[in-house]
């Protein structure tokens, strides 16, 4: 059993890497060392550096930018550094300055308007400047104090510049800083593409049948390959990147679908039809409110779901507070009515522990038995427990990692829910489904508070149907969430003895990362220190995963039972602590908290009837990052638009603030931060398909299969991160 909270286990997708080396050919299957401008050294570089190896695989390497070359500047219109300009002109003169390595040489360029100065530091023995010729410049802008000046610029002169040289738009094409060194640069990546083309041109096979290019109106493969790296125009150029996306896309959806189908197909799932006594005395006579409309429309798609006769494997998404336990327990209740055990999974024991005391309560006055199973259960409690769980006397069993132990044996399981899935791996949820004896897995249900921004569901969870709950219940107050700089502890001082004045409870978290933990663990207990002797006259509770188990419980008991006024924490509160009577949040070095992370903090508190409050503490100076993100979370309370930002802001690859998250969905071109509509049409597009013919099995959707074939598998996997 890790130490809780500080161990934390996320769910990383590896990606669909390969997915583009789709079509074949045999001459683009030629190995890179053979094409044209390549050979042995440059191929050495390109497989260590950017991991291809045949001609098909270069042609994936897609510009990141086109410069157009059919526009003419003036000196006095260049107003950035990152845009290259082509300028007509003439030198007026030039000089050397310097000696030995520090040598440069500086010339007076015109364009008859205004001039410019040019700048090189090496190779000035080659270069050959003449005065008064007309020249076509090109290249990046510097700014240096307040004007403009040009580095190295490719000098051409006039005479020898051919009309392909200035017309369309040139591909620009990412290269690694040894590739540079090797002469490898984006201009000979341009040539050796461009000795690829003839072999474009001969026709490559197409990867969509011709209906979908038809209905998405999509560019066929040869002209997209060929405008992508030197298209014709803007908009060539732009249904080129288009096509390419989607049928990325689409391939991926495939996959995901095309397994999630196999499994609907082949695996049969316990039936629970029957809604029966438990279900209905709860809902009679126990449960404290009126459920949500969103609660009770979750309910009845979970339900439709489990007694399809197929499994369920199942999303529940629900913002911090939207009452998902509720849930979780309702349908756990439909799956004792029809005679099955069910299990809910915490990623803390924290979590578990609060779980388990908050279905007890709920369940006053039932006959369903609950027990908890946790890395702290002792040995002779567990020598009750699972031999009663094996019985099938356990109707809900509560816990952490400790559940898929081996030793952990149903008498029937029918229903998982794995609580906070982004601490999960799917491996570890495969391992709970072995927990069924027979050979019906169990239905699953994953429960998650991070919003997932829509593409990501739609890749990263792509084979769970999905279910939302989007309304939280009533009478609750947005949380007022406030930005300072750290330098205000005077007023946060003032203001935590006024609410505490008035009786609330407040929470101040500590970032806590692996790399830093030391350091991170020093800042939390100066933290508990400081406030120690601000407020001598409050109880103070320090909890952090390093703690033993015991002395956590115990620090979390006297806060959750309003013993402590302050808790002082890492992020092993950040999921799922409900303690209503907590309206103050303070974050410590906010900066170093992802937004989905800070906002999940947040939902800590604004769980009772006071108004709550979230203060985010910076240091002042901060990057212009931060203080978007800051702006953010004081702007909204909803989770999905922070969510959304979020992923503009940091890419899929980190959602998960101060730790590095596996969420590593690298795609070649698409980019799911922007292109959520092309993710859609392809999802439709693949469901189209599969509905057609699930098992893809006929001629037509040969090349479906074939191609799939060939794409490494999106593999899922499980990490361990602190
Ligand atoms: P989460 O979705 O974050 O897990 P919880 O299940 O912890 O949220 O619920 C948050 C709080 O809302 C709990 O105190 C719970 O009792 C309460 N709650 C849940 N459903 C309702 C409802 N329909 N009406 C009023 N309060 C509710
Ligand atoms: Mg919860």
């Amino acid at each position: 059993m890790p130490p809780c909270g500080i161990k934390r286990n996320i769910v990383s997708a590896l990606p669909m890497r390969n997915i583009l080396f789709l079509w074949g050919p045999r001459m683009l299957d030629k190995d890179i060392t053979y094409c044209k401008n390549v050979g042995s050294r440059r191929a050495d570089i390109l497989r260590k550096e950017l991991g291809v190896e045949t001609a098909a695989e270069l042609l994936e390497q897609y510009p990141f930018k086109y410069i157009d070359r059919s526009r003419f500047y003036y000196i006095h219109e260049i107003e950035d550094e990152d845009t290259f300009v082509q300028i007509k002109g003439t030198i007026l003169e030039y000089h050397t300055m310097g000696i030995g390595r520090g040598q440069r040489m500086s010339a007076m360029f015109t364009d008859g308007q205004s001039q410019i100065e040019l700048v090189w530091f090496k190779g000035i023995q080659y270069l050959k400047l003449q005065v008064g010729v007309p020249y076509l410049l090109f290249g990046k802008p510097s700014r240096f104090n307040r004007t403009y000046n040009f580095v190295h610029p490719e000098l051409t002169p006039l005479e020898k510049v051919t009309p392909q040289m200035v017309s369309g738009l040139e591909p620009s094409y990412n290269t690694t800083e040894r590739m540079k060194n090797s002469g490898l640069n984006s201009k000979a990546m341009r040539q050796i593409i461009a000795g690829l083309m003839p072999e474009v041109d001969r026709g490559l096979p197409e990867t969509l049948q011709a209906d979908i290019l038809q209905r998405y109106h999509l560019m066929n493969r040869t002209e997209a390959m060929h405008q992508i790296h030197f298209p014709s125009d803007t908009r060539s150029m732009q249904k080129a990147r288009e096509r390419l996306k989607f049928e990325e896309l689409f391939y991926n959806q495939l996959s995901i679908l095309s397994r999630a189908s196999a499994r609907r197909l082949h695996t049969d799932g316990f039936k629970m039809t029957r809604v029966g006594e438990q279900f209905n005395y709860f809902y009679k006579h126990l449960l404290p409110f009126e459920l949500t409309n969103a609660q009770k429309r979750v309910i009845k798609e979970i339900h439709a779901d489990m007694k399809s006769g197929k499994q369920m494997n199942r999303l529940l998404q629900g913002d911090v507070g939207s009452g998902k336990t509720l849930v979780a327990l309702m349908v756990a209740l439909l799956v004792i009515d029809n005679g099955y055990q069910a299990c809910i999974m915490a990623p803390t024991e924290i979590l578990a522990n609060q779980h388990l005391a908050t279905l007890r309560e709920l369940l006053k006055g039932s006959s369903v038995r609950v027990e908890l199973l946790t890395g702290s259960t002792t040995k002779k409690q567990r020598a009750e427990l699972l031999p009663a769980l094996e019985r099938g006397e356990i109707n809900l069993l509560i816990g952490t990692h400790a559940l898929i132990e081996n030793a952990v044996q149903f008498a029937n399981v029918g229903l998982v829910i794995v609580d906070e899935q982004h601490r999960f791996g799917v491996a570890q949820r495969a391992k709970l489904w072995e927990k069924a004896k027979g050979k019906t897995p169990p239905h699953v249900l994953v429960m998650t508070a991070t919003p997932i921004p829509r593409t990501l569901a739609m890749t990263v969870y792509g084979d769970l149907q999905v279910s939302i709950i989007d309304e939280l219940p009533p009478g609750r107050k947005p949380i007022q969430t406030y930005h300072y700089s750290n330098l205000r502890r005077k007023s946060i001082n003032e203001f935590i003895t006024k609410q505490v004045g008035l009786g609330r409870q407040i929470y101040v978290v500590y970032p806590l990362i692996q790399e830093n933990e030391e350091l991170d663990l020093a800042d939390l207990e100066n933290g508990y220190n400081t406030m120690v002797q601000t407020f001598p006259q409050f109880r103070i509770s320090m909890v952090h995963g390093k703690m033993k188990a015991v002395d956590k419980d115990l620090q979390m008991r006297r806060f959750v039972s309003g013993e402590t006024q302050i808790l002082v924490a890492t992020t092993v509160i950040e999921v799922g602590v409900n303690v209503p009577n907590a309206s103050v949040m303070i974050v410590e070095d906010a900066q170093r908290f992802g937004l989905s992370q800070l906002h999940q903090l947040r939902g800590r508190v604004g769980r009772g009837a006071d108004q709550s409050y979230c203060v985010l503490l910076t240091p002042a100076e901060m990057s212009a990052e931060t203080r978007k993100r800051m702006d953010i979370m004081v702007a909204t309370n909803d989770g999905f638009r922070i969510a959304e930002a979020d992923l503009e802001l940091r890419g899929p690859g980190d959602l998960d603030g101060t730790m590095q998250s596996g969420l590593a969905l690298d795609f070649k071109i698409a980019n799911l931060a922007t292109d959520g509509q092309i993710l859609q049409l392809a999802r439709d597009a693949a469901n189209a398909v599969l509905d057609d013919d699930p098992e893809l099995a006929t001629a037509y959707t040969q090349v479906y299969r074939d191609n799939l074939a060939r794409l490494k598998p999106v593999v899922v996997e499980y990490r361990e991160i602190s």
